[in-house]
């Protein structure tokens, strides 16, 4: 059996029991009430069932964790806000090492820093943020973890202003696989804090973060503005050059779907669109002007407007409920050129579900500025992420092939325009897609420091970067 791959069943009772006496948070095993709501996670499509869930209260019960897997051989996964499409924070019969519960975050406003715990979703640390006129670069989905998403990179809609999630993080507090808990900063375990910098899960169980915050809003000019989807190749021209003129205080997303949104009109709904999305973090009157090229094309629905920050990292939550299922796939681009554009056009006609979308993150700005080697993100120089999902209700459970098949196809369009893809956008793909999200340097350079702090590969139930030989 290879190493860490044991089951909980196969753990002595009294040891269990020992645990649990230790144990500060809540324990599920698979008789317990709750056990069912402890194993769900955002894609609804995923049925894991853990032998033990361990939800901490705290960094201690973290490392009781950890040790109990050292201890018995267990099959070992971490569980953060329970947003990875894979659920990959989920293993079947092993240990779920659950931050969940975990979820204080406290501002330094003075300092501009947010120390935020490892169960945090980023609403929540959004709202503590704001409450000071700050904001830590993230997401643009507020359910969505913290943990999670820092540990892959983070893009969103401060991602070209102030660089990714990463570019931010200041020191975090870790649970190595040897059950030490560990401070990670530029001055104690530097290595450890650039692998963390992009690198998942691969390094230990982090319980807790400190970020750089910056001063943002509270209003911001942002908002979705639709054109018909007849209309794409026409707006992307007048978009290219425009986003890639703009400063960094704006970032635009695009959205390309069937119109399902409550803020879109009746006579609106169930048309295919293109969306783009402009969000200006800077003075109104300016990004009032800076989005006027996008106006004048004249679009169906605008709502791209002076709105308060929080309001705008809201905006999209309901289109990716947790429980819904979900099946993803995504490349990155240099540029969005005509052909792309026109696969994604073409896919969008034929889509399957109204639910589903493809969405492109502008990439760029301050992100780019960091060296490639400088932290253990992959490739910076990418121009665009596109992340093609298919979102179906549970009741349509028997026509998943079909979700399925359709992001499949319209990846295959576009992977040979694509030299990688953003780890946090992976599903349960294999080494190579690792491998392509890193590119060579940067994955031998992880592989080697997974040689140093994991060399068993205990955290494996991740984007896996197994240790270097
Ligand atoms: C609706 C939605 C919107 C998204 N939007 C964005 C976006 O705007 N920008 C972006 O960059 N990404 C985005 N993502 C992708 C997101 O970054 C990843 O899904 C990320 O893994 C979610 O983190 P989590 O903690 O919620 O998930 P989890 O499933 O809990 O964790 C994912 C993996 O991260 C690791 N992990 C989690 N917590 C810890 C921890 N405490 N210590 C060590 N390892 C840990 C584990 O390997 C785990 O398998 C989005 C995802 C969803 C579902």
């Amino acid at each position: 059996m290879p190493a860490h791959d044991a089951a909980v069943t196969d753990v002595p009772p009294p040891a269990l029991k020992a645990f649990g006496d230790r144990f500060r948070g809540r324990l599920f095993g698979p008789a317990d009430a709750g056990y069912d709501d402890a194993r769900t996670i955002w894609n609804g499509a995923i049925d894991r069932r853990p032998g033990l869930i361990a939800r901490c209260a705290d960094a201690r019960d973290a490392v009781a964790a950890v040790r109990l897997a050292l201890e018995h051989d267990l099959r070992v996964s971490v569980r953060g806000g329970g947003h990875g499409v894979a659920g990959l924070s989920l293993c079947d019969d092993g240990l779920v090492i659950d931050l969940s519960a975990m979820r204080g975050v406290r501002i330094d406003g003075e300092l501009g820093e947010a120390y935020v715990e490892a169960g945090a979703t980023l609403g929540e640390l959004d709202r503590a943020a704001q409450s000071f006129g700050l904001a830590v670069p993230a997401g643009i989905v507020t359910h969505t973890g913290v943990a999670g998403l820092t540990l892959g990179g983070g893009i969103g809609w401060l991602t070209r202003k102030h660089g990714l999630t990463v570019d931010n993080l200041l020191e975090a507090e870790v649970v190595t696989a040897n059950g030490e808990l560990v401070r990670v900063s530029e001055h104690e375990n530097p290595e450890l804090l650039w692998g963390l910098r992009g690198g998942g899960g691969n390094f230990g169980v982090v319980t807790s973060f400190r970020f750089r915050a910056h001063p943002i809003g509270p209003i911001v000019v942002a908002g979705p503005i639709l054109f018909p989807l007849e209309r794409t190749a026409e707006v992307m021209d007048v978009y290219r050059e425009w986003a890639l003129d703009t400063p960094d205080a704006l970032t635009t997303i695009l959205n390309v779907r069937r119109a399902a949104a409550p803020w879109v009109p009746e006579p609106l709904q169930g048309l295919p669109v293109c969306i783009v999305i402009p969000c200006w973090c800077g003075p109104i009157e300016e990004g009032l002007a800076i989005v006027e090229p996008i106006r004048r094309l004249g679009p169906i629905l605008d709502l791209c407007e002076p709105r308060p920050w929080l309001e705008h990292q809201q905006m999209f939550d309901g289109s990716v409920e947790p429980g819904w299922h979900y099946y993803w796939k995504s490349v990155e681009l240099d540029a969005l050129s005509p052909d792309a554009v026109d696969a994604i056009v073409q896919h969008t006609w034929s889509i399957t579900s109204t639910r589903s979308y493809t969405i492109v993150f502008q990439l760029g700005g301050a992100m780019a500025r960091v060296g490639d080697g400088d932290t253990g993100y992959g490739r910076r120089a990418a121009g665009y992420d596109v992340n093609v999902n298919s979102v179906w209700l549970p009741v349509e459970r028997a026509d998943a092939s079909t979700h399925v098949g359709w992001v499949r196809s319209l990846f295959e369009d576009l992977e040979p325009m694509s030299r990688g893809v953003y780890v946090n956008f992976l599903g349960e793909e294999g080494r190579d897609r690792v491998r392509s999200a890193y590119g060579p340097e940067t994955y031998d350079r992880l592989a080697g420091l997974k040689a140093r702090f994991d060399p068993t590969n205990l955290f494996r139930s991740n984007q896996n970067i197994p240790p270097a030989v």
